[in-house]
Formats: C-alpha cells, structure tokens, sequence
C-alpha cells in the first residue's frame, strides 16, 4: 500500500476510473493459438485492454529471461534461437507463477501458451484448482506463405511485447516504439530458417490441441491473413457473440 503514496493522483485516479470502467466488462479467460507471425502479437495487447485482463504471453516472457540473463534464460535462449519448443515444465511454471497476480483478477489472456497436449493438460488442471474456466479459445488461420515476409518485418518493442511491421503495421518514428521512444527490435527466431522449425512444432505439437477445444466447443476460427483492422472486427465477434 505504502508504494501508492508515490503514485501522482491523476496517475491514481486515472488507473480508478480504468478499473471501474473494467468493471462493465464480461470477466474472461481467453487463449489465443497461431503460428508465428499470425498476429497474435499485434491483436494481444488491444484485446488485453478491451478485456481488462492480463496478458500472459510465454514467448515475452522468456526473452525477458534471456534478456536479464536469469537461469531460465540460459537454459531457453538456445532453444528458442532455433526455433525449438523449450521443455513443458518451464513455461508452465511461468504461468503457475503468474495466474495469481493481482492483474488477472478479471481473467487472463494467454498468448502462445499452451502449446502442446502436456501444456493444455496442465491448463486444465490449473483452472478446475483456481475455479477458472476458458471461455474463448481464438485460432488465428493464416496462409502460411504470408508468414515469411510478416516475421523478417516484424519489429518488438521488448519490454512491453508490443508488436510493429516494416510494411504492414509500422511504428510512427522508425525504430522507436509508439508509446515510449524506446528502440525496437528484430527477434533473433525471426528468421526464414527458425521459421521452417517453428511451422513444423507448430503442425506437430499445437494444432491437435485445436481439435481438443473444438470438441469442448469454445473455439473460434478466424480469417487472420486478413487486414489488422479486420482482423480486430473478428475478435470482437468472436469474443462477444453468444457461444455456439
Ligand atoms: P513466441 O513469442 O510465442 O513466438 O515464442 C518464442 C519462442 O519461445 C518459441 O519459439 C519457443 O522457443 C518459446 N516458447 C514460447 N512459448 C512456449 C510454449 N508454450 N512452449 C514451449 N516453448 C515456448
């Protein structure tokens, strides 16, 4: 509480009135699946604030690590330079750690996790223990030949995971990220040789968990190769049309 008194009041207020604004909101646990360059990235942070819940994204995450040189971060950069999956256990500790921060009170939105059978198992026992359910399952359909071109354009801004595009989506100064001037960068994975793996764990290990939340009808299939605006109106449909 004390760390509040340094807060300034129109910081205070505006953060009250966002979460009371919050509290007209349907409360949502929410999973977005697609292959890398999808845009996963670019939509997170918009449905993040839409829904005011936290936005729990694995890959940012462990760049984070990789970035602060943390234990986690030696054992993943690897891994994730190839464009490999890092072991089940780590990112699901990732997310245990993190469903109970204050942020995710009003439900949690889950970027690149999970990824594989184990990852979704571990999922659901999670949820039945913390009394969560998952209300939307989002799967971002591209075709796949847009992906190269998407991933060598494709600029972040680490810190935030805040996600830009050469071409397609770039940020107002060039290099620097539109909300804090901080410079951009170009993913070490983001490359057509990473994404030939990435693709591959992608059919292998994530898409059959698609049928498993076809099956518990939550799942909502869009058209992501379409424009970001578009794409942004299928979200809304699918985050707020009634369930089938
Ligand atoms: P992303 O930012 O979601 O594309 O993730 C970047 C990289 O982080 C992936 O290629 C993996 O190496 C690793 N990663 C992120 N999420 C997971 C996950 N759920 N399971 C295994 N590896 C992951």
């Amino acid at each position: 509480m004390s760390n509040l008194r340094n807060v300034s009041f129109n910081d205070l207020f505006a953060e009250v009135k966002r979460r009371y604004e919050c509290t007209k909101r349907p409360a949502m646990n929410v999973i977005m699946i697609g292959p890398p360059g999808s845009g996963k990235g670019t939509q997170g942070p918009k449905i993040k604030d839409d829904l005011c819940v936290c936005h729990l994204a694995t890959g940012d995450m462990l760049r984070e690590a990789v970035a602060k040189g943390t234990e986690l971060g030696k054992q993943a950069g690897d891994i994730m330079k190839r464009g490999d999956l890092v072991p089940d256990e780590l990112v699901i500790g990732l997310i245990e750690n993190n469903l109970s921060n204050p942020e995710c009170e009003r439900g949690v939105l889950l970027d690149g996790f999970p990824r594989t059978a184990v990852q979704a198992e571990k999922l659901d026992q999670m949820f039945v223990s913390k009394q969560m359910s998952i209300d939307r399952v989002l799967e971002f359909a591209v075709d796949e030949d847009v992906l190269g071109e998407r991933i060598e354009g494709r600029r972040i801004h680490q810190a935030s995971g805040r996600s830009y595009h050469l071409k397609f989506n770039p940020p107002k100064v060039e290099g620097k990220d539109d909300a804090t001037g901080e410079p951009l960068m170009h993913r070490k994975d983001d490359t057509r040789e990473a994404l030939g793996k990435r693709m591959a764990s992608y059919h292998r290990d994530t898409k059959p968990i698609l049928d498993y939340y076809r099956q518990h009808g939550n799942l909502r299939t869009f058209n992501a190769t379409a424009p970001i605006k578009e794409v942004e109106g299928h979200i809304e449909k699918a985050l707020y049309s009634n369930m089938i």
